[in-house]
């Protein structure tokens, strides 16, 4: 084993290769004998969105408590603290001097957009007027309402909303402060790509209008790719030590990232590069098909959503990706397929048995991990049910857990294998990328894959990150229309076909890095984006 795995490697490497291993230098802060360790930090820039690549757990919220002042960090002396003085003097002659002396003499101010969304209504009592009201320090909350489409939210309870018009809340509340620096963990989950653009401008005309100083944390590569101005990576073990590398430029650190190796710390993270098609890959048809289905429409009545289905077939063993806007009818088709709703024209004629793991999780029992997964299936702990999706998913940490205390990536992982754990026609994720890290990505990625081919199983995978959808999809279906009016689902299609359909209607074209292939938001209007959408390639090189 490699380390980073307990058994098997997911990601089949033949090489043994050296990791990480805790530095020998003294560390920024350690909070205690033996208890988590950071190396290096971030440095805030005005005028500048930076950037932090890595894992969950691996210091990123303590290196923000230290650019905070919240934390004076002890460099690793954590039984005799040295104080700011010292700290100053490890940091004289960088690029943090001046900024640590200002939080040394309390003049930073912060504000943050926290992880988890989801507990905002947990802390706070009210509507959505009475959240913003009190942090509205620069006098835009509805400029910024407006351009993120909450508008309509504003005399809603908080406990109301969906987790996407939380987040974006959460943003408006977080960028509506007058303060110098502003730390962002997390843009992304539960909004849909149009959504996540937005907001990732909102985030640079923080910095370019107004020469903020932006941190921002995020596991959607192309979203970290299209907002940040530079890049740290972050790698170590989670829970143990966490190493935050000088600044790269994005692109290099991106790159570097999936390659698994960084260039100046000479060192491997990842025994394999994630690696993306940069052709689309050709049409195989080989597979039985699981269901034919004719158009059919379904309304929710006079004036309400509708949504009209263009016939199509399923395969058995297919990873189906399925990408749209939210509120356009994905879920409203998936309770066509299974049979809870009738459609108004058209037949289905079958009701499939859909192990469906929706968006917004709901597993708040006060019970242990292992047990809940135990309810589902007696497999958990046979070493099928270990290789597949136990290791895979990294659940073996947390299986004496109580599904209360678990983590917004924890909840996520438990819940897509409580799902592939299930015995159904189809599984359908919504959302699976939401609060997983990039490696957790890539491994839930593999272990969705393999599994559709071993049990002969369809999967169909509605998410909002390309490059997840990309590793994942064997072909595409595209839901567009307008949200919450009228939807149109097209029948499944090639990835290219299906790619180029979906991105027209975002009118968002992909470039691909000269280095690694890897696809890349180009900006709007620029040479290789005209050139593209004349020509109608909107994603893979012809
Ligand atoms: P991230 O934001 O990257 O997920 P954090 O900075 O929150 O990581 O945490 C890194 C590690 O430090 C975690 O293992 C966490 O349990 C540990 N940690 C955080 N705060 C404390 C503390 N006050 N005392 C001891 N350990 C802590
Ligand atoms: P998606 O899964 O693409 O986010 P949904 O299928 O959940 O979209 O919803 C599409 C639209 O239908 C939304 O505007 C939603 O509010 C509306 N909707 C969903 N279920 C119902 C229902 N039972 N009655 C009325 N409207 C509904």
């Amino acid at each position: 084993t490699c380390g980073i795995c307990v058994e098997k490697c997911p990601f089949d490497a033949i090489e043994i290769i050296n990791l990480p291993q805790e530095l020998d230098d003294e560390p920024v802060h350690r909070y205690g004998e033996n208890a988590f360790s950071l190396y290096g930090l971030p440095v805030p820039l005005e005028g500048q969105v930076t950037g932090i690549l890595g894992p969950n757990g691996i210091g990123k919220t303590t290196a923000v408590r230290i650019l905070a002042g919240e934390l004076a960090p002890n460099l690793g002396q954590h039984g005799d603290p040295p104080g700011w003085d010292a700290v100053l003097d490890a940091y004289r002659g960088t690029e943090l001097q001046d900024y640590l002396s200002d939080v040394r003499d309390g003049e930073v101010s912060v504000a943050r957009k926290p992880q988890y969304v989801d507990k905002i209504p947990d802390q706070f009592d009210g509507s959505t007027e009475q959240l913003l009201e009190n942090v509205d320090e620069r006098g835009v909350l509805d400029d910024l309402l407006e351009r993120l489409d909450i508008e309509h939210v504003r005399e809603q309870d908080i406990d109301s909303l969906s987790g996407g018009e939380l987040q974006r809340v959460a943003l408006v509340a977080c960028l509506a402060r007058d303060v110098d620096f502003y730390f962002i963990d997390e843009i992304t989950p539960y909004l849909d790509i149009s959504q996540r653009v937005k907001a990732a401008r909102l985030i640079q005309e923080m910095a370019e209008e107004h020469g903020k100083s932006m941190l921002v944390v995020e596991h959607d590569l192309a979203i970290l790719d299209l907002v940040a101005d530079n890049l740290h990576v972050a790698y170590g073990e989670p829970g143990a030590y966490g190493v935050i590398t000088d600044p790269k430029s994005v692109r290099n650190g991106i790159n570097e990232y999936l390659k698994g190796y960084l260039q100046n710390e000479n060192m491997r993270i990842r025994p394999n590069a994630i690696e993306f098609e940069e052709h689309a890959p050709r049409q195989v048809s080989r597979a039985d098909t699981l269901v034919e289905y004719p158009d059919v429409s379904k309304s929710y009545g006079e004036g309400e959503f509708g949504l009209d289905v263009e016939g199509g077939t399923i395969r058995e063993n297919e990873v189906l990706g399925i990408v749209g806007p939210n509120g356009i009818g994905k879920s409203t088709f998936a309770e066509l397929l299974a049979g809870r709703l009738d459609p108004d024209e058209g037949e289905l004629g079958f009701e499939l048995d859909i192990a469906y793991k929706p968006q917004y999780i709901e597993i708040d029992q006060p019970m242990q991990v292992e047990a809940f997964l135990r309810s589902i299936t007696d497999k958990v702990g046979s070493s099928y049910w270990n290789t597949e999706i136990g290791q895979p998913l990294q659940l073996d940490r947390i299986m004496e857990q109580n599904l209360l205390d678990l983590s917004g990536g924890e909840r996520q992982r438990v819940a897509i294998a409580a799902t592939l754990s299930e015995s159904a026609d189809l599984y359908l994720l919504d959302e699976p990328s939401a609060y997983l890290d990039v490696e957790q990505r890539v491994r839930a990625t593999n272990a969705i894959r393999r599994f559709a081919e071993q049990q002969d199983a369809t999967v169909m995978v509605i998410d909002h990150d390309i490059y997840m959808i990309d590793l994942l999809a064997d072909r595409l279906m595209v839901f567009d229309g307008e949200p919450a009016v009228q939807g149109r689902a097209s029948e499944p299609k090639g990835m290219r076909e299906g790619m180029n359909d979906f991105l027209a209607n975002l009118d968002i074209t992909f470039r691909r890095d000269e280095n690694v292939g890897r696809p890349r938001i180009n900006k709007p209007g620029s040479q290789l984006d005209k050139e593209q959408k004349k020509s109608g390639e909107y994603y893979y090189a012809p």
